[in-house]
């Protein structure tokens, strides 16, 4: 498959200067540096660390590393909100057992090991479950299985000529689905394969949406795993199920299967505008990146606190009409005095 590399030229703003900081490149550390920057800008996250490390001087008993990574990404974020120039990741890569940094890796790859590493106390935010329905067509019984996710793998289509939208991705990974004959799968109660229905559903909603896109899988006719170079358009809302959520971050990577590199688009908190983390290197970039992606690969959105809004909205609404109602009250007993 033919794989458009070409760096996106980007509208830069009226300059302002930068305050945020890059992460120096080891060799091929760039996958490493996407991740730490997103973390690092997820508030809710960084906010963990903090409180975490601080409260856990001594490395709690049998788990070592824990506290070691814990202490480390502290220093790290402490590093990039008050140092100067940008910032090394060797105490990061040495805790990581990352021995050899010429070699490329996977950035959900390490944003996953990362997570799960550090445990569920500091990673709450990033964690969802999601409950797996299977339909039994003999009897017509569920079986329900639970699956817990710190990030969605989302299939995208493959065709060059189109762009994909996130949200009908999205929407077609929760539809229920009939499955094709050799893929039915096996009920133990009935015990055949009758299982041909298969749906999802969210028991509990991440704080952080991570949406994993799809972009390598294996090439049977040529026996290797390939990349999947599709645009994607990357809405700047979903819903999930009756959840909203805003975009904040993405994670891209140019070019093929074999290698190339990640930078991160970020929108930090409490900026109205999106940046490109490109290792030492920021710089304030337009956000219509969004119409179209070819590098998208990890996509963060944050649970959107509209619903409080929404409420205050009703009360406001409520409110209104109440008042309304004496008005058009008062109109009337005024009606009748007249
Ligand atoms: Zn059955």
């Amino acid at each position: 498959m033919f794989c458009k590399t070409r760096t996106r030229l980007f509208k830069m703003s009226s300059a302002p200067p930068v305050k945020y900081k890059g992460l120096q490149n080891q060799g091929a550390t760039c996958y490493l540096n996407s991740v730490l920057q997103v973390l690092f800008m997820t508030k809710e996250f960084r906010e963990k660390v903090e409180r975490a490390t601080s409260s856990t001087a001594r490395p709690p008993l049998g788990y070592p590393d824990k506290a070691d990574i814990l202490a480390e990404l502290k220093s790290l974020f402490d590093e990039l909100e008050h140092g100067d120039g940008s910032v090394s990741t060797r105490g990061i890569t040495n805790r990581l057992h990352i021995d050899n940094v010429y070699q490329q890796q996977d950035a959900v790859e390490w944003f996953q090991k990362i997570l799960s590493e550090l445990g569920e106390g500091v990673t709450k935010d990033f964690q969802g479950n999601m409950q797996q329905l299977l339909k039994c067509s003999k009897k017509g019984h569920d079986v329900k299985e639970d699956n817990k996710f710190i990030s969605v793998l989302l299939p995208v289509g493959t065709e060059n000529d189109r762009v994909y939208d996130v949200k009908e991705c999205l929407e077609d990974f929760f539809k229920s689905t009939m499955l094709d004959e050799d893929d039915w799968m096996y009920c133990d109660q009935c015990d055949d394969k009758t299982i041909k229905d298969v749906s999802c559903e969210i028991e509990r909603h991440p704080t952080i949406l991570a949406l994993h896109i799809k972009r390598f899988y294996f090439d049977y006719m040529r026996h290797g795993f390939v990349k999947n170079c599709c645009r994607i358009s990357i809405p700047s809302h979903v819903t999930l199920q009756k959840s909203e959520y805003d975009l904040y971050g993405v994670i891209n990577h140019r070019g093929g299967y074999q290698g190339g590199h990640y930078d991160a688009y970020i929108n930090p908190p409490e900026d109205g505008g999106w940046y490109c983390f490109d290792d030492g290197r920021v710089q304030r970039i337009a956000d219509d990146f969004m119409k179209s992606s070819e590098t998208a690969y990890l996509i963060l959105y944050r649970k959107s606190k509209q619903p409080k809004n929404k409420k205050r909205k009703r009360k406001r609404k409520k409110a209104a009409s109440g008042q309304k109602k004496k008005r058009s009250r008062r109109k009337h007993r005024w009606g009748k005095r007249h």
